[in-house]
Parts: C-alpha cells; sequence; structure tokens
C-alpha cells in the first residue's frame, strides 16, 4: 500500500504572541481528501499556508512524498498545488495571459503549455472567460482561475483554502464535482470551508480546529459516531405545521422556545397532533420543525418505527414522508463540542 503522500507532523505556528497553529499532526494518502473545518481564527488558513511553503513553522514538519519541505523546498513545492483564499493580483493580463504565467513558471514544456492550460480552463468551467482581463472578473470567477492556476502542473498533492467561497451554488456543484474526480485520480487534497454540509459529500476525512488546534478528526462515519445512539426521522405531514422559518428557530433540548413559537404561524390540525402524539412517545428525544416537516431523535429499533408510524396513521395524522434523515456535518459538530462555527 502506497505511504502518506502529505504528513505533518507537530506543526506548530506562533505569530508574535498568538500561537496560530499548536502541534497539529495529520496524514493524507493519494486519494484523501481532508476536510479542515472550524470557526473563523481556529488556524486553517494559517495551516495550510505553512503546508504550502509559505509560512515558516515554530517547528514540527512538512513531508510531501517523503521529501522535508524545510529541508527539500524545491523538491516538496513542485508536488504540491496551492489555492489561497484571495484574489490574484495581475489584474491587466487575461486569464489565458495569467496561467501562461504560471505554467512557465512551473516549467511545463512549451509545447504541452497551450494544451494543459486549455484542460485547466476547461476543468475550472472558464471557457468564456478565456480572454478577459483577470481584473475584471467576479470574485467566483477568480475563485475559479486560482483552482485552474492549481491544476496547471498536475501536482499531487492540492491544497484549497476555502474555495467554495464565491461560488454561486452551481459553480458548488461543479467544484464537488471536480473534487470527485481529482479525489479518484488518486490526488490527496486538504481543503478548508465553513459550509459544512457540502464537505460530507467528497471529503474521505475530516477534522476540526479549534483555537489552532485539531481538537477531533476522522472519517465523517467515524465523527457521526460520536453523536448520541439515536437516528433521526423526517416526517411531513399533508398539511404541515409550523416551519415557515425553521432554520432561524431557535431549539433549546431539541424543542423550540416558545417566544419564537408564538411568533410563527400556527401549526396545522395535523402539526399540532403530530407533536402531542410524539411528545408521548418514549423513544422521541427531541422534535424539531424543519423545512416544514418535523425531525426527532429516535432511539428506539426499526420494527418499534414502523409501529410508531402505524399507531400515527390510526390516530389520523395525514403523513406522506416518514424517512430517516440523514445527519449532516453542521450538526455533527454543533453537538459534539465545537461551538463557534460560522
Ligand atoms: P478564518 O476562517 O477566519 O479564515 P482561520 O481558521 O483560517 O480563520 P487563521 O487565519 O489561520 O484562522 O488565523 C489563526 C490565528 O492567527 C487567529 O487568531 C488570527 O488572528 C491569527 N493570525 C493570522 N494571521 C496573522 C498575522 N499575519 N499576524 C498575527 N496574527 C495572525
Amino acid at each position: 500500500m502506497a505511504g502518506p503522500v502529505l504528513e505533518l507532523d507537530c506543526l506548530r505556528v506562533d505569530y508574535d504572541t498568538v500561537c496560530a497553529v499548536h502541534d497539529l499532526s495529520l496524514q493524507l494518502l493519494p486519494g484523501d481528501v481532508y476536510g479542515l473545518v472550524g470557526p473563523n481564527g481556529a488556524g486553517k488558513t494559517t495551516t495550510l499556508r505553512a503546508t504550502a511553503g509559505l509560512l515558516e513553522p515554530t517547528y514540527g514538519r512538512v513531508r510531501i512524498r517523503g521529501f522535508d519541505l524545510h529541508r527539500q523546498p524545491h523538491e516538496a513545492k513542485r508536488l504540491i498545488g496551492f489555492t489561497p483564499d484571495h484574489s490574484p493580483a495581475y489584474n491587466d493580463l487575461t486569464v489565458w495571459e495569467y496561467l501562461d504565467l504560471y505554467a512557465s513558471a512551473y516549467e511545463l514544456p512549451r509545447e504541452r503549455r497551450g494544451p494543459r492550460i486549455s484542460e485547466c480552463i476547461a476543468m475550472a468551467w472558464l471557457q468564456e472567460k478565456h480572454d478577459a482581463l483577470v481584473g475584471g472578473l467576479s470574485r467566483g470567477m477568480k475563485q475559479r482561475l486560482m483552482l485552474a492556476r492549481t491544476l496547471l502542473h498536475d501536482p499531487p498533492v492540492m491544497l484549497l483554502d476555502e474555495p467554495a467561497s464565491g461560488l454561486d451554488p452551481l459553480g458548488r456543484r461543479e467544484l464537488r464535482d471536480l473534487l470527485v474526480r481529482l479525489r479518484e485520480a488518486g490526488k490527496a487534497i486538504l481543503i478548508s470551508s465553513h459550509i459544512l454540509s457540502e464537505m460530507s459529500a467528497f471529503c474521505t476525512k475530516m477534522g476540526v480546529m479549534e483555537r489552532g488546534r485539531l481538537v477531533k478528526q476522522g472519517t465523517v462515519a467515524d465523527l457521526a459516531g460520536l453523536l448520541p445512539k439515536a437516528q433521526k426521522v423526517f416526517v411531513r405531514t399533508a398539511k404541515p405545521g409550523w416551519g415557515e422559518t425553521p432554520s432561524s428557530l431557535p431549539v433549546v433540548g431539541g424543542v423550540p422556545r416558545a417566544e419564537a413559537r408564538q411568533s410563527l404561524a400556527p401549526p396545522s390540525e395535523d402539526g399540532t397532533r403530530l407533536e402531542d402524539l410524539l411528545r408521548a412517545e418514549s423513544h422521541v428525544i427531541g422534535i424539531e420543525p424543519r423545512d416544514g416537516a418535523v425531525v426527532f431523535d429516535w432511539t428506539g429499533s426499526d420494527a418499534e418505527a414502523a409501529e410508531l408510524l402505524r399507531r400515527l396513521v390510526n390516530a389520523g395524522v395525514a403523513i406522506i414522508e416518514f424517512r430517516p434523515h440523514a445527519v449532516d456535518m453542521e450538526e455533527i459538530f454543533l453537538r459534539t463540542g465545537v461551538k463557534e462555527l460560522s
């Protein structure tokens, strides 16, 4: 089996009095997509910049395919592609000229440059902006350009700092598809993001950073395993209950705060009936409105859930949807102690 392609060993980075990254260790194998998440100021960008060789760590090691970034910077840096979270500076160049400049800096053979730039422009969905000036690109388009630049020399290790920021929903989906393709091609990708729910779609591993420390890491399934052993169930009735503003509804212990509920449209008859029946169930822990429907934690077995459904229907609740509800990453992190995720 191939060894790690990227290793961070006890990495520490200080800025004057601030310790931005504290003894952080992680390893990526080819085909690993490692999602680094955490609140503002957790140290994600600093970790990525130190891994890219743009910041000198206070101590600790970065190895790329076994090359020590400090001792063998030339060999190590050739294997890295880095997408920073800020825009490119060369505003007077066209997209093509900008990429050509970097292709030559990466020492791509002259005859390979044109075809490779075209490939990268296509992979980053920038075909229409081929001859546009960099300075005139929107934020999302600049983000795509940075991604195209990162792909140019086909590096085995990619470091992406908030690559989805500035992308519209279609752009995010395209990015996700591209990351899946890169993962399948065996790239090792370290990616930071605030968009937790989307990370679980393509990450093979996740790490949660808080105040410079990696406080949790593992596969998405490992992190999901940190949750209480209850599964979530999603129920929608023909006439939904309160839920017109579900995402803004404050919840205490799984139950919406009374004052918030009063400010919403009253629940339908079905909604009230469903809630009353669920509250009487011993295997139901928390009940939350979600997208016009209801989600609750269920501690019983699947057979008991089938019985519950039968009871609800027999009690006259017009149920049109009753299914397991996938736990998203945001929920995992919020419930496992990381408080300030944005
Ligand atoms: P965000 O999600 O807001 O981008 P982050 O997780 O990427 O945050 P960093 O930008 O790595 O966090 O910052 C980590 C810590 O280091 C913060 O406390 C920040 O204030 C501090 N910091 C970052 N850059 C510098 C700098 N150039 N000089 C001094 N302190 C810095």
